[in-house]
């Protein structure tokens, strides 16, 4: 399973039938209340933190910390 900011990107429940679509993006979401939260917090806001060993970028610290407690460090 991929694991990305804490959501399956391959099977996420909203994506086939959300009545919310970001006009931005592709994604759809079921409630309001969550196209606002990925307008907000997700949409076109670049990643600031930069994994050092490998090229994936986070928009959170502890995303990255996260990310390389479990991928890098053993
Ligand atoms: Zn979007
Ligand atoms: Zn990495």
């Amino acid at each position: 399973m991929i694991i990305h900011e804490g959501f399956y990107i391959h099977d996420f429940p909203t994506l086939k039938d959300g009545k919310y679509s970001c006009s931005n993006c592709d994604k759809k979401y079921i409630r309001k209340q969550d196209l606002v939260r990925h307008l907000n917090y997700e949409c076109g806001i670049e990643p600031q933190f930069s994994c050092s060993y490998c090229d994936l970028r986070f928009k959170h610290r502890f995303n990255l910390k996260r990310h390389i407690i479990r991928s890098h460090v053993k």
